[in-house]
């Protein structure tokens, strides 16, 4: 048997699951683009936009991802969006960002992220998935055979079909924290729950 042992085997899940995230953080800026991303093989990142980068909210892009969004491109990575929107607003944002987008990319079908991988030349195997959704991010990242990231989202407000998912992701995901701080919405489920974690 050939074992995965360099950057040119696609990733199996090692958990087994399509719905376990490789790993887990509360936001985009806690990833660590050294040790999390080059450190680990990871080249390209295919970003989600909303409740990853955008509240959806305010509508706004937070400073802090602003600032991460710059260092990711100094340090060489190539990020493209992936996103199921199809509103004019998300190709207006990535004019902004200056970032290549794929948009109504209809996750977690695997043609939006094939889409993107060819337009900023990418392989599988030292890409990365990141978003907010276990349901379209993870899961059609993993369905390739590409590592995922979750990430919380930014703002508990949602699509109507979105905040169904969620309850069945929180039942997936279980105790699982994310790295890098307990966010607000963990804070509030714990305190739901009773728990002393
Ligand atoms: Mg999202």
């Amino acid at each position: 048997m050939i074992m995965a042992t360099n950057q040119g085997t696609p990733h199996m899940p090692s958990s087994g699951s399509f719905f376990t995230p490789d790993r887990y953080f509360s936001r985009l800026s806690r990833i660590d683009i050294a040790k999390d991303l080059l450190g680990a093989g990871l080249r390209t990142v295919l970003l989600d936009i909303d409740n990853t980068i955008l509240r959806r909210d305010t509508h706004e892009v937070p400073r802090d991802i602003v600032v991460w969004l710059a260092q990711a491109k100094q340090a060489n990575i190539t990020i493209c969006l992936l996103s199921n929107n199809w509103h004019t607003s998300v190709l207006e944002l990535a004019e902004t960002l200056d970032l290549p987008i794929v948009a109504k990319a209809l996750k977690p079908l695997p043609f939006g992220y094939l889409r993107a991988l060819s337009l900023v030349h990418a392989k599988r195997a030292n890409s990365v998935v990141i978003g907010d959704q276990l349901f379209t991010d993870v899961a059609g990242a993993h369905a390739l055979g590409m590592r995922a990231f979750l990430l919380a989202p930014l703002v508990e407000q949602d699509l109507t079909h979105t905040l169904f998912l969620r309850n069945i992701e929180r039942a997936l995901l279980g105790d699982a924290q994310p790295e890098g701080g307990v966010v607000a919405q963990s804070v509030r489920e714990m305190h739901e729950r009773g728990s002393e974690e």
